[in-house]
Order: C-alpha cells, then sequence, then structure tokens
C-alpha cells in the first residue's frame, strides 16, 4: 500500500509554508553506506519491481518496468506530495553521477526532464521544482543517483520571489536581471558560452554556482539541451573537484505554468559545506566565509576539458 502524501500548510504568523508528512519517516535510508545485509537497491537495474510502475523513461531495449531502460521515472513511494513527486533516475549503474554520463546521454536526460516537467505544468501544476541532492548529508535518502521533481499547486517563495525581482529590476532598469548577472559576472565568471556559469556576488552558499543559457531564456522546456549538457557536466565536476566530499544540492527554476513576467530560467547549485546556524535561521539572511572571486577561480582552475 502506497503511504499517503504529505499535505502543505502554511502558518499564518510569519506566512512560511511547510510540507507536514509523517508518513516519509517510514522510507528506508540506506546513503550513510549500505550495510552487507541491506536490501537490494531499488533504483538498479533489475529491481524494477521494488518501485512503484514507471511513469515515463527512455530505453535501449526491454520492456515497461523492466531492465532495458537508460533513464527511468517512477512516482516517489515516500512522496511529499501525494502524485506530484518523482523519482528520476539517469542510470541504471549504481555509481554513475550526472557527470559521468557523457554530453549526449547527459542530453538525453535533460530531455527526460524537460519532458516530466512538460508533463506536470500541463496537467496542473503551478510550478515544478526539480533537484539533485548528491552525498550523505544532503537529503538524499538511497545513494543510487537520481533527481527528484516536486511538482506543487502553489508557486514556491523562493520561485515567487525570483519572480518578482525580475519583474522589478525589469520596470527599473529596463532588462532582465539575470541577463545583467551574466554580463556583469566579471571574475566570478566559472565557464563562458551559450550556456555560463558564475558565482554570485551575493552568494547565499559558499561557492554557490548559477548555470543559465547566456541568451534570455524563460522557460527549460525551451533550451537548447545540446548546450546545456557540456555546461552542467562540466560545472558539476568542477565544484565536486573543489568541495572536498561536502554535500551537494541544486535545483532548477523554471517558469511557472501561469508565467507573467519576466524570468530566465538557470539551475543553482548549492555546495553545503557549512550548517545554516542560528542567525540564518533566524533572520533568513546567510552569513558565507567563501569569497565568490576566489570560488570562481578555483573551479576554473578544477573545469575538465570541454
Ligand atoms: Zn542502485
Ligand atoms: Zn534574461
Ligand atoms: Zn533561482
Amino acid at each position: 500500500m502506497t503511504p499517503a502524501g504529505g499535505e502543505l500548510r502554511r502558518n499564518p504568523a510569519n506566512g512560511k509554508l511547510a510540507i507536514v508528512a509523517p508518513a516519509r519517516a517510514t522510507r528506508p535510508a540506506d546513503a550513510a553506506g549500505r550495510p552487507a545485509s541491506a536490501p537490494p537497491c531499488p533504483f538498479c537495474a533489475g529491481n524494477e519491481a521494488l518501485t512503484p510502475p514507471e511513469v515515463d523513461a527512455e530505453r535501449a531495449g526491454g520492456e515497461r518496468d523492466g531492465p532495458g531502460w537508460t533513464v527511468r521515472v517512477v512516482p516517489n513511494k515516500y512522496p511529499a506530495l501525494e502524485g506530484r513527486h518523482e523519482v528520476l533516475v539517469h542510470s541504471p549503474d549504481h555509481g554513475e553521477e550526472l557527470e559521468d554520463l557523457g554530453d549526449d546521454r547527459l542530453a538525453d536526460v535533460l530531455a527526460v526532464w524537460r519532458r516530466r516537467i512538460d508533463a506536470q505544468l500541463t496537467g496542473g501544476a503551478a510550478a515544478v521544482t526539480l533537484i539533485g541532492n548528491i552525498g550523505p548529508g544532503s537529503g538524499a535518502s538511497l545513494e543510487h543517483p537520481h533527481e527528484q521533481l516536486f511538482a506543487t499547486p502553489v508557486v514556491p517563495p523562493l520561485l515567487l520571489d525570483e519572480l518578482l525581482e525580475a519583474e522589478r529590476h525589469r520596470n527599473r532598469y529596463g532588462m532582465c536581471v539575470v541577463c545583467e548577472q551574466l554580463e556583469t559576472a566579471g571574475d566570478r565568471l566559472v565557464l563562458d558560452g551559450p550556456v555560463r556559469a558564475w558565482v554570485p556576488e551575493a552568494s547565499r552558499f559558499n561557492g554557490e554556482l548559477w548555470i543559465a543559457p547566456a541568451g534570455h531564456e524563460a522557460d527549460f522546456r525551451e533550451a537548447d539541451l545540446a548546450a546545456v549538457a557540456p555546461a552542467l557536466r562540466r560545472a558539476l565536476t568542477a565544484v565536486k573537484a573543489c568541495i572536498a566530499g561536502a554535500p551537494l544540492n541544486f535545483w532548477l527554476h523554471t517558469a511557472p505554468a501561469d508565467l507573467r513576467g519576466p524570468f530566465h530560467w538557470h539551475l543553482e547549485v548549492a555546495p553545503r559545506t557549512s550548517t545554516l546556524a542560528g542567525f540564518e535561521l533566524g533572520s533568513d539572511i546567510a552569513v558565507v566565509i567563501k569569497d565568490p572571486v576566489v570560488a570562481a577561480a578555483e573551479y576554473r582552475a578544477a573545469l575538465p576539458p570541454a
């Protein structure tokens, strides 16, 4: 029996949203290392019966819910929100990270991201947040690399803030705020080209990295995936090389279903080299110790070949 999803609640005292999902407490966890007696990995090829039936897949062969897939999408067995929480397994290989796939396969994975985002946005979701939790301590409960997609019936507050800032910035300065960030990155630019990466001047995380198309584009569904794949591969490789195994999160911000103003899609990569402490939690003001210019120089030095 599939446990029920959580409930989206709002604290009227501060307007903050929370999904209360007690059923997720029962989900298995192996990210701290798989003991010899651990149950088989539900995301490895051959173990398809251990997940709910797939909702999407890329296949080299084989049958639905059997091996032969290269990318497989299943509903989360322990959803934060019922029916709106998907797991995207980007490889049948237990040890294969996104940046290991090679650009062609990575572009195929991104095409599946795009298809699932489209399915949720055209299916009634207000917005989609696609995320990756990488490494122990990142929030990943299964070590087999995967991404997750959360479709929400509301535009999440962070995306809403970005939409409002984009509108304000355009009204005041006549241009897209992300286009401006791209143009003014200077020595914080890590990757140039049709898809760029840079460390924001006001980073919220030590070594925070943003990835976005150089040309203005609101919606990830319009992206040139053949250009996104090498940029994402190189950026993730460089970040991982510089953070000494620290947990890493990333999230994709793309236009909501009902986009009324300017927006510029981007992917934010957040190394978790420090813990959020009382002041940060109590003030919503981040404290970072890593100079963004230094972080960018380290990332540039760690970039793999194009
Ligand atoms: Zn596995
Ligand atoms: Zn723009
Ligand atoms: Zn964002």
